[in-house]
């Protein structure tokens, strides 16, 4: 969730990535790729990684030309604001008028003012992020519910002070204090604004949590980094004397007249280095009798990814739902994993070892990928 000047939104998913004519840049690495694939075959088995193009540089946005199909796309949320003129909260779409970008409220005749998007949304423990169910919490405790034309009110009496924050309907002049939001009896809905649409919800049966949404509780990013080394352009030439056969035969070449008397007496020095000049050939065999004597012919580290560290969010906690929520930005939504808990053999081995239960502890890919 980001607070822009006016508006509030929540940064599109994977599927709001839009790479334009140009395509992406795709940032593949098969170690990590590996090491993810379980992890989200956990939390869903349908759950996978294209073969190609896996991991992708974010597209990037012209600011000068934003066109909606280059990009990342964000999506508006919470849907409902408050009128800073008469308290009135309402969902855009009820009677907002965007002015160059702003919603602006007509509080009464000839009186408008600007509105902007309330604090307070919800969450559950799955990660949805829905709109605070702003109607029926105005009527909770009101005989017969919802009244059939609420026209709702934010009034705050104390500036940070929950339990002098009301929402009030002017139709029926029932009101509800937010300090009774600290438990709310309603189902989530399983929404994921991210997604965008209402094809975006997903069933679910879990309880609401209020959620302020500029909290720094709000959402814990989960971050997986791998260090890669690319292979450097293979060099032909030495690859051609790295061969078993023409190395035996030209590893003690150090002039051009003995490299000339083999590649004439020898076919497969022939057929294999015939084509290249003699300086670089000896260069070649020079640079490869140096590797050899550092040591490395024989022990050449395997390429691809270096010590990679995991950084793990903290635990779900009480407010972590809405943690997950946004998480699942990411598209794949990679879920908390506590080191003693779920982190594979390697955690859990870890965990036996003392530490603490629930406490997060960095997970070295590399290791891991070594010990599986
Ligand atoms: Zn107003
Ligand atoms: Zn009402
Ligand atoms: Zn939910």
């Amino acid at each position: 969730m980001v607070d822009l000047v006016d508006r509030a939104i929540v940064v599109g998913g994977l599927e709001h990535w839009g790479f334009g004519k140009k395509g992406y840049v795709a940032l593949d690495d098969a170690r990590l790729r590996r090491s993810l694939i379980p992890r989200l075959k956990a939390l869903d088995p349908d759950l996978d990684l294209a073969k190609e193009g896996y991991f992708r540089m974010p597209p990037e946005g012209d600011v000068k030309d934003a066109f909606p199909g280059v990009g990342v796309r964000a999506l508006e949320f919470p849907r409902w604001f408050v009128c800073h003129g008469c308290r009135r909260l309402l969902r855009a779409a009820e009677g907002l008028e965007n002015v160059k970008g702003r919603y602006r409220h007509t509080c009464a005749k000839n009186k408008m003012a600007s509105a902007v998007p309330v604090r307070f949304v919800a969450a559950c423990k799955r990660g949805h992020l829905v709109d605070f169910p702003w109607v029926a919490f105005a009527h909770q405790d009101r005989e017969g519910g919802t009244c059939d034309r609420a026209e709702l009110y934010l009034e705050e009496k104390s500036l940070g002070d929950v339990a002098r924050i009301f929402v009030r309907c002017s139709n029926c002049s029932h009101q509800t204090s937010m300090s009774k939001a600290a438990v709310l009896p309603y189902r989530c809905n399983g929404d994921r604004p991210w997604l965008g649409g209402r094809a975006a919800n997903e069933p679910c049966t879990e309880q609401l949590k209020l959620l302020v949404r500029t909290a720094s509780d709000a959402y814990f990013a989960q971050v997986v980094s791998a260090l890669r080394l690319p292979d450097p352009d293979p060099d032909i030439v030495r690859l051609r004397v790295r061969d078993k056969d023409v190395w035996k035969t030209v590893q003690n070449v150090t002039s051009e007249g003995e490299l000339a008397m083999l590649t004439k007496l020898v076919p497969h020095v022939s057929s294999a280095l015939g084509s290249f000049t003699g300086g670089q050939v000896l260069a070649a065999i020079a640079a490869e009798r140096d590797v050899g004597n550092a040591g490395r012919r024989t022990a050449a580290p395997e390429r691809g990814v270096r010590p990679a560290r995991e950084r793990a969010a903290r635990p779900p906690g009480p407010r972590a739902g809405a943690g997950r929520a946004v998480r699942g930005l990411q598209g794949a939504e990679p879920s908390y994993r506590p080191a003693s808990g779920r982190a594979g053999p390697r955690g859990r081995a870890r965990a036996a070892r003392g530490t603490r239960a629930g406490e997060l502890q960095p997970v070295r890919l590399g290791e891991r990928e070594h010990a599986g």
